[in-house]
C-alpha cells in the first residue's frame, strides 16, 4: 500500500484537493476591515478611557475617593481635588490618565464605588504624539460623550457589576445603577 501511495503521490493529490476545496468553497475567516466591515466589540471590551458624566448635572460622577489611583498597577492615573466647604464633599480639579502606560486591566473601573470611570468599547483611536494619548478630565468626559451617543440602549459595563457577584456585596451605588 505504501508503495502505491509513493508511486501515485496520493498524499500530495489529497493535499491539493483539500486546498482547492477550501479555495473554492470555504467562507473566508477574515473580514474587509475597515473598508467594508467592522467587528462589534464584546460588551465590556476594555478600550478608550472615559469619565462618566452625570446626565443631570453634566459633571463627572467621580467623588475623588482615590481608589483607582491606589489600585492602578501602572500608576498612570493622576487626581487632584478640593473640598467644597459648604457641602464637605470632594470635587476633582484634575483627573488625568496617561493611556500610553495603561495595561487595560480594568481594575480602576472595577473598584470605583460610583461607576465613574470606564474603559469604553471604543478601540479605534490612536495618537502620533505622546500628548494625544494623555487624557485630561475634559478629554475623558468628551470620550464618554462620544461613546454614549453611539449606544442604542442603556449602557452597563460588566465590570461595574460583575456577573454572578452577589448584589448585596456591591457598594450601594453599584446596586442601583442601570445605565445612562
Ligand atoms: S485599566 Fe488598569 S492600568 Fe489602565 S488606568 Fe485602569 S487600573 Fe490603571
Ligand atoms: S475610584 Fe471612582 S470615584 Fe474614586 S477617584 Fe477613581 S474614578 Fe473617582
Amino acid at each position: 500500500m505504501r508503495l502505491i501511495e509513493r508511486i501515485f503521490l496520493l498524499e500530495i493529490f489529497k493535499g491539493l484537493a483539500l486546498t482547492l476545496k477550501k479555495f473554492l468553497f470555504a467562507k473566508p475567516v477574515t473580514i474587509q476591515y475597515p473598508e467594508k466591515e467592522k467587528v462589534k466589540p464584546a460588551p465590556g471590551f476594555r478600550g478608550r478611557h472615559a469619565l462618566v458624566r452625570d446626565p443631570e448635572s453634566g459633571n463627572p460622577l467621580c467623588i475623588a475617593c482615590m481608589r483607582c489611583v491606589k489600585v492602578c498597577p501602572s500608576k498612570c492615573i493622576y487626581i487632584e481635588y478640593e473640598v467644597e466647604p459648604s457641602l464637605k464633599k470632594r470635587k476633582i480639579i484634575r483627573y488625568d490618565i496617561e493611556a500610553i502606560r495603561c495595561v487595560y486591566c480594568g481594575y480602576c473601573e472595577e473598584i470605583c464605588p460610583v461607576n465613574a470611570v470606564v474603559l469604553t468599547e471604543v478601540f479605534e483611536y490612536l495618537g502620533f504624539k505622546r500628548e494625544e494619548l494623555y487624557f485630561t478630565k475634559e478629554k475623558l468626559l468628551q470620550n464618554w460623550d462620544e461613546f454614549i451617543i453611539q449606544q442604542k440602549r442603556p449602557y452597563l459595563n460588566p465590570f461595574w457589576r460583575p456577573r454572578g457577584y452577589p448584589e448585596k456585596m456591591l457598594p450601594v451605588k453599584k446596586r442601583t445603577f442601570t445605565g445612562v
